[in-house]
Formats: C-alpha cells, sequence, structure tokens
C-alpha cells in the first residue's frame, strides 16, 4: 500500500514524511481492516513528527482522524461486517484493566495506545484497528466532512464539557483561543446549546471565520471584552496564554486546555486564579465522549470547512496548519 512514513523526528519545514510503498497490515482476531478514504490532519501530528511528545516509536505512519470502510474483519468480530463505514480516532486502544479504565477515566489509562502515534495511523491506503474502538459514522457526513469530527470534534467537544459547558446553557459566555480545526466545530455545538463565543486570536482571516460561524465577538489573545465569561477553552499551544485566559474569567470560571503539548506557562499571579477559579488540562477521550460528540454533531448537523489534500501533499498540510495558513480543517483524501 502506499503511505506516509515518518522515520525520524524534523521540523516540518523539512519535510520528513516520505511516500512509500509498504506492506499492508493484517488486522488480528479483535481488530478490523480498513480501507481508507479520508485523514483529517491535527496538531497533533506536528507535536509526533517534531518531537514534542515524550516518546516516540519510528518509524510511524501519522494520522488519527481517519474515514474509512471495512475490509476485513478478525475471527472474533461479531460487530461490524465488512463494506461499513468506519471511523479511527486518536484513542486507538486501552487496557479495560488499570484502575482509570475500571473507574470510567479510560482516556488516563496506564497502557493506552493512540493511533498516529504509538501505532500507525491513516496515512496510508489501510490501516487496522480494533473493532471495539472504531465509531460509526453518521450517515449525514460526507467522508470529508467527517474526518475533522474524530479529533478536533471530540476533543474540542471534552473540552468544553471541562470547562463547564456541559449542555444547553443560554447566556453562558465561552472564550475560544485559537481559532482553527478544534474551535470551528466546537463553536457551532456551543452556539446549537445557546452559548454566547468570544473567539481570542490575532489571526484577521480567522476572526472573521469566527463571526461568520456565530461568535458575538472576536479580538486578539490579549484583548479583554467588557464583560467576564464563565468558561474558556485554549486550543492554540502557547502557554501564555492560559494567563490571557484568567484575566477574562469570571470567578470561579474555568480554563480548559485542549492540546497535548504546551508551550510553558508564564508565573501565575495568585489573583488571577484566586476566587476559585480553575486551569485543567483536556487529555485524550474517552469512547463514550465520541459517540456523544457524534450524535449531537449529526442533530446539529455539524458543518466542516475544510481544505483538501492529497497523499502526496501530507507535508504541504502540514506546513500550512503550523503557519496558520488554513482556514477550518486539512482533511488528506487518499
Ligand atoms: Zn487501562
Ligand atoms: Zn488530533
Amino acid at each position: 500500500m502506499k503511505a506516509c512514513l515518518l522515520r525520524s523526528i524534523a521540523p516540518i519545514e523539512q519535510n520528513p514524511l516520505e511516500l512509500v510503498e509498504a506492506p499492508t497490515p493484517q488486522p488480528t482476531e479483535n481488530q478490523v481492516l480498513v480501507k481508507v478514504s479520508a485523514c483529517g490532519v491535527c496538531r497533533t501530528d506536528l507535536h509526533v513528527i517534531e518531537g514534542e511528545l515524550p516518546r516516540q516509536i519510528l518509524p510511524i505512519i501519522p494520522g488519527h482522524q481517519i474515514i474509512s470502510r471495512i475490509e476485513q474483519t478478525g475471527a472474533q468480530v461479531t460487530s461490524l461486517k465488512i463494506g461499513d463505514r468506519v471511523g479511527i480516532p486518536w484513542l486507538h486502544q486501552t487496557c479495560g484493566q488499570c484502575e482509570y479504565c475500571r473507574d470510567g477515566k479510560e482516556n488516563l489509562c496506564e497502557n493506552a495506545m493512540f493511533t498516529g502515534w504509538l501505532i500507525n495511523g491513516g496515512y496510508a491506503e489501510y490501516a487496522v484497528a480494533p473493532a471495539a474502538f472504531v465509531y460509526p459514522i453518521p450517515e449525514i457526513f460526507s467522508d470529508e466532512e467527517a474526518a475533522p469530527l474524530l479529533c478536533a470534534g471530540i476533543i474540542g467537544f471534552r473540552s468544553m464539557r471541562l470547562s463547564g459547558i456541559t449542555g444547553p446553557s443560554p447566556g453562558k459566555r465561552l472564550g475560544i483561543y485559537g481559532f482553527g480545526a478544534a474551535a470551528h466545530i466546537a463553536i457551532q455545538v456551543a452556539r446549537h446549546w445557546s452559548v454566547d463565543v468570544y473567539a481570542f486570536t490575532r489571526d484577521a482571516r480567522h476572526q472573521q471565520l469566527a463571526y461568520e460561524l456565530g461568535a458575538v465577538w472576536a479580538g486578539g489573545s490579549n484583548d479583554e471584552p467588557s464583560v467576564k465569561l464563565d468558561s474558556a477553552i485554549i486550543f492554540a499551544p502557547a502557554g501564555e496564554l492560559v494567563i490571557a485566559a484568567l484575566k477574562v474569567l469570571k470567578k470561579g470560571g474555568c480554563v480548559a486546555l485542549g492540546g497535548i503539548h504546551m508551550s510553558q506557562i508564564p508565573p501565575i499571579d495568585y489573583q488571577l486564579l484566586y476566587h476559585e477559579r480553575v486551569v485543567r488540562s483536556v487529555a485524550n477521550n474517552t469512547r463514550q465522549d465520541g459517540l456523544d460528540f457524534l450524535r449531537v454533531a449529526a442533530e446539529i448537523p455539524i458543518k466542516t470547512q475544510v481544505q483538501l489534500f492529497d497523499l502526496v501533499e501530507v507535508n504541504a498540510a502540514l506546513n500550512a496548519l503550523k503557519h496558520d495558513a488554513m482556514r477550518g480543517a486539512a482533511v488528506i483524501l487518499i
């Protein structure tokens, strides 16, 4: 099969992904083999490629927002059949046995595997995944529309929940820092729940997209709206935004950090945190987060804005993402 392979860590400007002929994987008894049709591009791919995560398996095929059809099922798989359309997300597999798994926190599993980081992902013609960890994709979405839902969408949804917005909340105010793929989906859920969204991004095109999607306010990262906010989510990997977000939060407000990697957070003046403001990170997601999000996404229905690329253009798509040149989400068509 054709695949985009990362052999060694390098800045994305050096175009480190190589299009190669690789062996087609074979499913074990609990896995499915899928033919990939689309794979969404995520900032986490950049962290993988540029070596910003604590461990890295090499060589690796990145890509963890996979829309695909089942080509073959392992001997023990009964829940899925050949031809079914499924999504393979970031959370590839958990152990089901550690204290976190037993406590309903499989996103924190001690032995979790992650697609496109520790296990080969979707920048390839075929991939394998455990049948218990793939999602049925609502029919209302095309392959390319659905791809960004699988990480940008699900992680954005969990970030919103952890920031304190868990359902319809008329009049609540949510700040979103960084207005890329995750934000452009999260804002649609927030608007669906009657939440007022404040978009913090220095990029004029991203501010415009925020307004088009229903933001009540858009400004720069250090601007302060005239009202205080209930919650904030930081999607951009810049630690100084934690300070900026705390400055605009109400008492008791929460800022959720949606990324897997962030630059150092500067010292926080205790007065910014006092009055029970909360800073919390978001790590991965549970399968239930994914199922809940996909149901809400189909109900709305969420419209993702995608820029399409071919498999030979994954480096180009990631370069564009790194340099803020993407409107909405990048998706690789395979
Ligand atoms: Zn576990
Ligand atoms: Zn991701």
